[in-house]
C-alpha cells in the first residue's frame, strides 16, 4: 500500500467493488446505483459499492434456496469443513491485502486490522473443523420406541453486519451459519463491505459451491430493510444499533423467523482496592479505546472503589494523555472515526463532558494526521454519576467514564444499572467475590482478571435486556443456526 495518503485512490481493491455476488456470478446491481466508498483517515472518495436493493435480495434469497437443493446442500458435514478450513488458510495467505482493505474502508489502525484477519482466519478453522462433530442424541423413551434428534440447518440465513468489525463478525456469523449447511446471504454495512466482496472471492476461490453464499451491498433502508422482510429467509442475523435490531425483529416477527441480535453495549470494569492494578491497567484503557472506541463490547465504562480511585484516575490519564491518534495506515493508538456523522455524535458527548469539567485526560491528534479524517481525541471522564448520559449511553468512539464507588453491593447496582448487559469485568484478588459478582452481574460475558479473554472465538456471546438476545461465537453459535428435529420411531 502507499504510504503517500494521497496515492491510495489509486487502488482500492483487487476487484472491482461495484458488484454483488449471487448465485456464483458477480454482478452490477439490478437498479445500477451506487454508493461512494469513503476512507474515514483522509474523508476521501475511493471508489464505488453496488447499491443492491429488493430485486438483488430476492435474486440471493433464491440462488441460496437452489444452493440447498444443489451441490451444497449434498455436500457431507465433513466436506462443508474442509472447505471452510481452507477458506481459513486461504485468508491467512491474503492477510495484508485483507488488512489493507480493512484500513482503508474502516480506519482501523493496521495492526488491529491484522488481528481481524487472524480472527477470521480462526473462525473458519475452528467451524470447519466443528462441522462434522455437531450431531443430535438419542433419548431413553418407551418400550418399543427408539428416539433421537437431528440438528438441520434452518436453511437460508440473513446476516446483516455494521462496519465497526465486519471480518470479525462475519466470522463468527456466516461461517458459523454455513459450516452446519446453511446458504447465507450477507448483507455488509455500507460503510464497510470490502473485506466482505473480499470474503466472496475467498470462498469462490476455495470451492464454496454456487449460491451457499451471497453478498449484496447496498443500504440498510434498502437492502437491509428487504432482507429482514424476505420470506423465504429462514433465520436473521443481525449485529449493530438496538433500534435497527428492534426495526429487524419486528420484521422477522411478521414471517415468523428466528433472530439473533447482537446489539449495543455500555460494559462496566468493576475495579476493587485488593486489584492487581499494574495487571488491569493495560485492559482499563485499551478496552475503551480499541477501534476507536466503535466496539459493542468496549469496556467504557471503568467502576473504581474508593481505595484506589485516586491512584487509577491518576495512571489512566496519564496512559491517555500519551495516546495518539492518526490514519489507520500510520497505525498509532487510535484511528479515525467511521463517518462525519459518528463524529459528530461523539463531539456531543465531549462537549457535554467537557462542560462538566469531567475531563481528565485526553490524547492528541497526530499533526500528520490528514486534515479530511475523521479525528477526535480519547477522553477519560472521572467522578461521573452514575446516572448522567456519559455513564448510561453508549458513546461509540474513544471515550471512557470513571465512577468511584464504596461497597460491592454499590458495585453491583451501578454496574447492572444499564438498559444494556453485553460483558463486564472484574479486577479483584477475592476468590469469593469473584465468583459472586460472576453470577450477578448481569452481561453474556464476565471477565475475571482479565477483559475480552483475546477475543476467544471458542467463547459464546451475547447479550441481555438492550444489548440483544440469542449467542454467537463458539458451540452456542452452532445450536443456534440449526433447528433441533426429534425423531420418534415406534416399532414395537
Ligand atoms: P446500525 O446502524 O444498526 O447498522 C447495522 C447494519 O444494519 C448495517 O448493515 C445497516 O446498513 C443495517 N441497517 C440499517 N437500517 C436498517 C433497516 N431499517 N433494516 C435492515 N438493516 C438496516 O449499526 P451501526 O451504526 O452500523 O453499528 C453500531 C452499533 O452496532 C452499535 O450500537 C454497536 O454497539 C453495535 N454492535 C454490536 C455488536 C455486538 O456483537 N453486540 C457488534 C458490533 C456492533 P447501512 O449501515 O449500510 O445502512
Ligand atoms: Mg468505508
Amino acid at each position: 500500500m502507499a504510504s503517500n495518503h494521497g496515492e491510495q485512490s489509486l487502488m482500492v481493491a483487487p476487484f472491482p467493488t461495484d458488484q454483488v455476488f449471487i448465485g456464483g456470478q458477480w454482478r452490477s446491481p439490478v437498479g445500477g446505483g451506487v454508493l461512494p466508498i469513503e476512507n474515514p483517515s483522509t474523508g476521501e472518495i475511493l471508489g464505488r459499492l453496488a447499491a443492491g436493493g429488493t430485486e438483488d435480495i430476492d435474486a440471493a434469497v433464491h440462488a441460496a434456496r437452489t444452493a440447498l437443493d444443489g451441490p451444497w446442500g449434498r455436500m457431507t458435514a465433513a466436506e462443508r469443513g474442509r472447505v471452510l478450513a481452507r477458506m481459513g488458510r486461504e485468508v491467512e495467505t491474503r492477510i495484508d491485502m485483507l488488512a489493507e482493505l480493512e484500513a482503508l474502508d474502516v480506519g482501523k489502525p493496521l495492526k488491529q486490522a491484522r488481528a481481524d484477519v487472524v480472527a477470521l482466519a480462526r473462525y473458519l478453522e475452528f467451524y470447519g473443523g466443528a462441522a462434522d462433530k455437531l450431531h443430535g442424541e438419542t433419548i431413553p423413551f418407551l418400550e418399543g420406541y427408539t428416539v433421537y434428534t437431528l440438528r438441520e440447518p434452518h436453511g437460508v440465513t440473513g446476516h446483516i453486519i455494521p462496519w465497526n468489525y465486519p471480518m470479525q463478525i462475519i466470522g463468527r456469523s456466516v461461517v458459523a451459519a454455513l459450516a452446519v449447511g446453511n446458504a447465507a446471504v450477507l448483507k455488509p454495512a455500507e460503510q464497510a463491505s470490502l473485506t466482505a466482496l473480499a470474503f466472496a472471492h475467498i470462498a469462490e476461490d476455495c470451492g464454496l459451491p454456487a449460491g451457499a453464499l451471497n453478498v449484496v451491498t447496498g443500504t440498510g433502508a434498502e437492502a437491509g430493510a428487504a432482507l429482514a422482510a424476505h420470506p423465504a429467509v429462514n433465520h436473521l442475523s443481525f449485529t449493530g444499533s438496538t433500534g435497527v435490531g428492534v426495526a429487524i425483529q419486528q420484521a422477522a416477527a411478521v414471517n415468523a423467523v428466528p433472530v439473533t441480535l447482537e446489539l449495543g453495549g455500555k460494559s462496566p470494569q468493576l475495579v476493587f482496592d485488593d486489584a492487581d492494578l499494574d495487571k488491569a491497567l493495560p485492559f482499563l484503557v485499551n478496552a475503551g479505546i480499541q477501534n476507536a472506541g466503535q466496539t459493542c463490547s468496549a469496556g467504557s465504562r471503568v467502576l473504581v472503589q474508593r481505595g484506589v480511585y485516586d491512584a487509577v484516575v491518576a495512571r489512566m490519564s496519564e496512559r491517555y494523555r500519551a495516546l495518539k491518534v492518526g490514519a489507520a495506515i500510520d497505525d498509532r493508538d487510535v484511528g479515525p472515526l467511521i463517518s462525519a456523522r459518528q463524529k459528530a455524535m461523539v463531539d456531543r458527548y465531549l462537549d457535554l463532558g467537557a462542560q462538566a469539567g469531567l475531563i481528565v485526560g485526553q490524547g492528541e491528534i497526530a499533526a500528520d494526521a490528514p486534515t479530511g479524517g475523521h479525528y477526535v481525541r480519547p477522553t477519560l471522564f472521572a467522578g461521573v454519576a452514575p446516572d448522567h448520559a456519559l455513564a448510561q449511553e453508549e458513546i461509540f468512539g474513544p471515550a471512557v467514564v470513571v465512577i468511584p464507588f464504596d461497597t460491592e453491593e454499590d458495585a453491583v447496582a451501578i454496574a447492572n444499572g444499564t438498559e444494556y448487559g453485553l460483558v463486564a469485568g472484574v479486577w479483584t484478588a477475592d476468590g469469593g467475590r469473584q465468583m459472586r459478582l460472576a453470577k450477578r452481574l448481569r452481561a453474556g460475558q464476565v471477565f475475571i482478571n482479565n477483559y475480552g479473554a483475546a477475543g476467544g472465538v471458542e467463547l459464546p456471546f451475547g447479550g441481555v435486556g438492550r444489548s440483544g438476545h440469542g449467542r454467537e461465537k463458539g458451540f452456542e453459535a452452532l445450536y443456534a443456526f440449526t433447528a433441533l428435529k426429534t425423531v420418534a420411531a415406534h416399532h414395537g
